[in-house]
């Protein structure tokens, strides 16, 4: 039932100056003039978490073009827009009145990149509901029913009306942001045809403020990127027309070039452009295919049952490879087993930075190969099986290589960088590789081959926790506290916002009560999550219809389970 505001302000009026819990009589859906309100959730107290709510604008009164929203890559352009202006709005016209969070309003805004979420949605039929939280006035654990009426009869009003119309904005700014959003995954999309893992437009500022403010860098010396002219491809865009930049090709490319020239830069770029991003992040036009996962060393991390044989062979004292488990992976084993993973999941594309490598996971050099025979290491170096990922699983690599000139002879292209700028310098690492021999022998034996899949045990996911049955709490970006254990995600690079992690949370409990039946396989259970999330929403992983969920890759997904303690499966046949 839909109750007229002004039974909302009666309520407000009457219960001023009562006890906390008086404030559930708000719960429900209340009409105002423009939109509807609906208070899904009240708080318990001032310092709960804060009282969860949304509000559904009809389109006759948000009166968006239908072909703002007329696919998906438009919607969400719009959608992230629209966040983003309502999250700036709420805070600056809600203010602090009161205990704990009183008087807040709070949206979960995307930062940098555009993803799916769920803090605003563009319906079908052009209506739009923003998720938010706000922080009922408090003083200590009385109602100020006055300052909630403010609250949520002035200051709500007024940021609704402020951000969720197309009259209040610019319409060539709100436009833009949705035919960014759309160009990009044009984008991704012409990348396999041409045979392309990555592309990065001419012009794209791809450094970062600093480590902790992921915008553009502004000041100081900023230099754009410029394609050497033999990478360039040009593209066709639905509405940029054609854009030239560099196309990273399938196969082996390194980045080499001396230290603080902007190698790592440019690969964080291509990690990162495994998702769009807004309009004057500089790297709209920076994209690689969707299943370029980054692996590096995470040395300390738990592993479960996984074949790394490629990489590691004859460990001490007979420990098996080709089933390996350790609650404390080591450099060389714990980056085996994160490009093992990461093939399990599906990846084409592996993107390495020589900064987060294990050195002795990467590289043997003849010296090495004389002192220490090959049957006391048990490491078969990347060097020898980056070409066989390429030629018998169509597995490329992007490499930031600085150290070690043995990686010519297995590269196709290599890319060096040069005071920011990239210079293709295949053809001189080719002379350079036949003049100079490294005299190292491959190490490799046998194929790459297919590997065993694996099947997760249900009852090795545990969510349970004191007196609760299911207890999932995510605590920052790279923390979900899954039961009673603690999951490190700092290593997964690739998890950009909160709400990704906050719907893994959710997707992996989802994943155990749907799919894990001891037969599936991890790979099958990826693809029906994500499957389910892409027909029905992220709302399938949490009923409740909350708005701090994000769209996740399948990659990231899996990362959080493989990085499970209590993780247990066994290898189908
Ligand atoms: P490398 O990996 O080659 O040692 P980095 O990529 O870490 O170098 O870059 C070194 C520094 O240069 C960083 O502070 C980075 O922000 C800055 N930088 C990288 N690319 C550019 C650019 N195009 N313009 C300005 N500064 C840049
Ligand atoms: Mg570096």
């Amino acid at each position: 039932m839909t109750q007229d505001v002004a039974a909302l302000r009666a309520i407000l009026h009457r219960i001023d100056g009562r006890g906390y819990k008086a404030y559930k009589e708000i719960q429900g859906r209340w009409r105002f003039p423009d939109f509807t309100l609906l208070i899904d959730h009240v708080q318990g107290d001032p310092f709960a978490a804060p009282t969860r709510a949304r509000v559904l604008v009809p389109a006759r009164v948000a009166q968006f073009p239908p072909e703002h929203f007329s696919n998906p890559s438009r919607a969400w352009g719009l959608a992230a827009y629209l966040a983003r202006s309502f999250d700036r709005l709420a805070r600056q016209r809600s203010h602090h009145r009161g205990t704990g969070h009183s008087g807040e309003i709070r949206m979960e805004a995307p930062g940098q990149e555009v993803l799916p979420q769920t803090a605003v949605l563009i319906h079908p039929d052009g209506q739009v509901e923003a998720r938010f939280t706000v922080g009922l006035p408090a003083s200590g654990r009385r109602i100020l029913g006055r300052q909630a009426a403010e609250l949520l009869l002035e200051d709500l009003p007024s940021v609704v009306e402020g951000s969720l119309r197309y009259a209040v904005h610019p319409p060539e700014t709100v436009w833009e942001h949705v035919a960014t959003n759309e160009d990009a995954d044009a984008l991704r999309a012409a990348l396999a045809p041409r045979g392309l893992v990555a592309f990065v437009a001419n012009g794209a500022i791809l450094p970062r403020r600093s480590g902790v403010d992921d915008r553009p860098l502004q000041e100081g010396i900023v230099v754009p990127f410029q394609s050497p002219p033999s990478l360039e491809v040009t593209i066709q865009l639905p509405h940029a027309g054609p854009v030239a930049g560099m196309g990273i090709p399938e196969g082996v490319t390194l980045i080499v070039g001396g230290g603080f020239h902007g190698k790592s830069t440019l690969l964080r770029a291509l990690e990162r452009g495994v998702y769009n991003h807004r309009p004057g992040d500089g790297r709209e036009r920076v994209v690689s295919r969707v299943d370029g996962v980054k692996i590096r060393a995470e040395d300390g991390r738990s592993v479960s049952g996984v074949d790394i044989s490629p990489f590691i062979n004859n460990l001490p004292y007979g420990l098996p490879t080709d089933n390996f488990s350790t609650p404390n992976a080591s450099g060389s084993t714990s980056q085996a087993a994160n490009i093992m993973e990461a093939l399990e999941a599906g990846a084409h594309l592996l993107l390495i930075d020589e900064d987060t490598a294990a050195t002795n996971f990467m590289i043997r050099d003849r010296r090495m190969q004389a002192l220490v025979p090959k049957e006391q290491e048990p490491i078969t170096p990347y060097i020898d099986r980056v070409r066989q990922l390429y030629q018998e699983l169509g597995v490329s690599s992007v490499l930031v290589i600085g150290g070690s000139g043995d990686y010519l002879d297995v590269a196709d292209t290599v890319i060096a960088m040069h005071e920011y700028r990239p210079v293709d310098v295949t053809e001189r690492a080719r002379q350079v590789a036949q003049a100079q021999p490294t005299g190292r022998v491959n190490e490799a034996a046998g194929s790459f081959g297919p590997r065993p899949a694996r099947i997760p045990l249900p009852h090795s996911l545990d969510p349970r926790k004191g007196r609760r049955e299911v207890s999932i709490k995510v605590r920052g970006l790279h923390a979900i506290q899954f039961g009673r254990e603690t999951i490190d995600l700092a290593a997964v690079e690739q998890l950009v916002a909160w709400g990704q992690t906050r719907a893994i949370g959710d997707a992996l409990w989802y994943a155990r009560e749907r799919y894990m039946d001891g037969r599936r396989t991890l790979a099958q259970i990826l693809d029906r999550v994500l499957a389910d999330v892409e027909t029905e929403g992220l709302d399938v992983l949490d009923r409740r219809k909350v708005g701090d969920l994000a769209g996740f890759r399948r990659f990231e997904l899996a990362a959080a389970l493989n990085r499970l303690r209590s993780l247990r499966v066994r290898q189908a046949e």
